[in-house]
């Protein structure tokens, strides 16, 4: 049987999900397993088992290569994986040599989820037909991605990308990872809400808003606050105008140092839309230098939740081509 199908994996905290690609990049079928966060091979192991029957069967006769994103410090060559907070059986360990135990000796592409998701999104999504393209992922914290010439960006130390750790104001909020006034601070969704639970505890929220808070509890997410935001609430307007306006001063930074065809903005606090993108570009314009790079599209992703494992499976397909 000829060996023509690349397996993209996507590992989160609480899901593994895949996508199966043949050469053309089509899409063959996907699904999820949950993660066993305290082993890599037996999670691997149960995703194989699963997505047998469109790799020929047992024994996945047509399976050319495994590409897998998993979120923390990747180094796509050596194999290992660093720091990884959510997967705590899997970090600090060769996650190459993880996915060989599971799927046999095939050529193993691996990328940090962020990066996996901008080359899905540079192939197949936002960024196609671009060269030099720049990910901005909003989710709880915020995760980046740099394409330089086609070529993701990883750095010496596989730490290139870390774009929400962008320091913008050295007294701002508190950021997860110690620092102060980090964009994951402004525009993630903890930072987010914390800058709405800041404003009820001041008593400044709107009416609506403080019932929504009420009505939510612990529940409360950015997307609630988007939907009284489009509802025409000026307060919770202002949060999103607030994160979108850090938002621009980070995508400025970014122009101002790579000058790339476009950035694309995804996660889930990205589906407020203008919200956050309207003051973003707003506030970016003005701060980047070469007038030409003003004009520059700041768009939103388009493959949603499945962009890293799309991304993983084209990674795969190019190392087993001999490239990367
Ligand atoms: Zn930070």
């Amino acid at each position: 049987m000829t060996k023509d199908l690349y397996l993209g994996i996507d590992t989160g905290g609480t899901a593994v999900k895949y996508e199966i690609a043949d050469i053309d990049g089509l899409t063959l079928g996907g699904g999820e397993v949950p993660t066993d966060p305290s082993n890599a091979t037996r999670t691997l192991q149960a995703l194989a088992a699963d997505a047998a029957p469109i790799l020929g069967g047992a024994g996945w006769p047509r399976l050319a290569a495994v590409g897998l994103a998993c979120a923390g410090i990747v180094n796509p060559v050596t194999g290992w994986l660093g720091r990884s907070p959510n997967l705590p059986g899997w970090e600090n360990r060769d996650l190459g040599g993880a996915v060989t135990a599971a799927f046999g000796s095939l050529p193993v592409a691996l990328a940090n989820d962020v990066n996996g998701a901008l080359y899905g999104e540079y192939r197949y999504g936002a960024g196609r037909g671009c060269r030099n393209v720049v990910m901005i992922a909003l989710g709880t914290g915020v995760g980046g991605a740099v394409i330089v010439h086609g070529e993701l960006l990883v750095g010496v130390h596989s730490g290139a990308g870390e774009i929400g750790h962008m320091v913008l104001q050295d007294d701002g909020p508190l950021c997860t990872c110690g620092s102060r006034g980090c964009l994951e601070a402004w525009a993630g969704s903890t930072g987010l809400l914390r800058a709405v639970r800041r404003l009820l505890a001041d008593g400044v929220a709107s009416p609506s808003l403080a019932e929504l808070a009420r009505r939510r509890g612990a529940a409360l997410n950015t997307r609630d606050l988007s939907e009284l935001a489009e509802a025409g609430d000026a307060v919770t307007r202002g949060v999103f105008a607030e994160a979108g306006r850090r938002l621009g001063q980070a995508v400025a930074n970014l122009v101002n140092v790579l000058d790339p065809d476009r950035i694309i903005i995804g996660g889930g606090v990205a589906l407020a839309g203008d919200l956050i993108l309207g003051p973003c570009r707003e506030r970016a314009v003005p701060l980047i230098l070469a007038t030409e790079a003003r004009s520059l599209p700041i768009v939103p992703a388009e493959l949603g939740p499945r962009a890293a494992a799309v991304g993983a499976a084209s990674l795969a397909r190019e190392k087993a081509r001999g490239g990367r």
